[in-house]
């Protein structure tokens, strides 16, 4: 489990069940009060290459803003739930918008006002909703610290004309195996090929152990699909992806080829990125290739239009040729 070097605390978390919980929990971490988990001047003050120092820290917090946003992929709706950022650090990682604020776990401790608003907003509708609740975080990684997960899908899984949905890069898997939770969630699995994990993904779980995670949650009897996230078109891409989907092929269980679904996602990077990369790994590599990206505003790249439609082409080829009954969702 994580054991962060200092843990920052809104005041207000020990109104709630899980911020006493916590606190007694890192009881001997030093501890830090700040006013909102939104603006922490120590932290703010940090540069790039004390990125991996400031995920050392752990925030606890109320969460203050519940506003949904509209989705049209896995699932119907966005929402911000029990955290935020995460202590792994992937170079490419969508949640550094800005190292100094989002990039560090936050975990907000009022559970239940967060899984009410979901549970109220699927009973009031006459169809069914998914809800995205790990778009800001890795549910799976978090839940090693507080335990959210067992009790969202418990106190979820009567509702009706309601799924939950979460992605992970994480294989630590074994607390949700054995409860009910009714078929009402859908897990998927991050994937990428191992040389692109060391390199790339640093802090997260090994593949083999995510292939792993997503046979024994099938086996559980959720729901599972698996992303290929982020597409990284290193040299030699082409080459790892379709090894990556060779033992995608051999190492998953029947059951999950009878019925798993694909993602698939190219890699968009940014200027903020290519500052705190270079400065907090200067040995790693440099995902910032001038040649295939160009810009897509605000300081964003994304792979360029030929290049993205070849990428997409091999990665659909490769997918029907080896899991030729799975459904791709999309590809973006
Ligand atoms: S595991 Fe997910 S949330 Fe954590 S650093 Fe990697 S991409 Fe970001």
């Amino acid at each position: 489990m994580f054991k962060p070097k200092t843990i920052f605390f809104e005041k207000d978390i020990e109104n709630y069940e899980l911020g006493k919980e916590l606190m007694q929990k890192f009881e001997s971490v030093p501890k830090v009060q700040i006013e909102s988990h939104n603006n922490i001047e120590e932290l703010r003050k940090s540069e790039n290459k004390q990125f991996l120092n400031l995920k050392q820290n752990l925030i606890i917090g109320v969460r203050k803003t519940h506003k949904y946003v509209e989705n049209h992929k896995v699932s119907d709706y966005l929402v911000p739930y029990t955290s935020s950022g995460c202590s792994a650090a992937c170079m490419y990682c969508y949640l550094v918008c800005n190292y100094n604020k989002c990039s560090y776990l936050r975990l907000f401790v009022n559970r239940e006002q967060m899984l009410e608003k979901i549970i109220k907003t699927a009973q009031k509708s006459d169809r069914n909703l998914t809800f995205e609740i790990g778009s800001n975080s890795d549910l799976i990684l978090e839940n090693t610290i507080t335990g959210n997960l067992p009790w969202t899908i418990e106190n979820f899984k009567n509702t009706k004309n309601g799924m939950l949905t979460f992605p992970t890069k994480f294989d630590m898997v074994d607390s949700i195996l054995n409860i009910d939770h009714q078929g009402k969630v859908i897990a998927r699995v991050s994937v990428n090929p191992e040389e692109i994990i060391n390199q790339i993904e640093f802090g997260t779980s090994r593949l083999d152990g995510r292939i792993n995670a997503i046979n024994k949650l099938k086996d559980a009897g959720y729901k599972v699909g698996l992303l290929i996230a982020p597409v990284v078109m290193v040299e030699n891409w082409k080459n790892l992806y379709l090894e990556l989907i060779k033992q995608l092929q051999s190492k998953l269980s029947e059951k999950v080829k009878k019925e798993v679904f694909f993602e698939v996602i190219f890699m968009t990077y940014s200027y903020v990125h290519t500052k705190i990369n270079e400065e907090a790994f200067p040995n790693a590599i440099n995902l910032y290739s001038k040649d295939q990206m160009t810009g897509r505003g605000k300081g964003k790249y994304m792979y360029k239009n030929e290049l993205r439609k070849d990428g997409e082409s091999f990665i659909r080829e490769q997918l029907s040729k080896f899991f030729p009954n799975n459904k791709i969702l999309y590809v973006v």
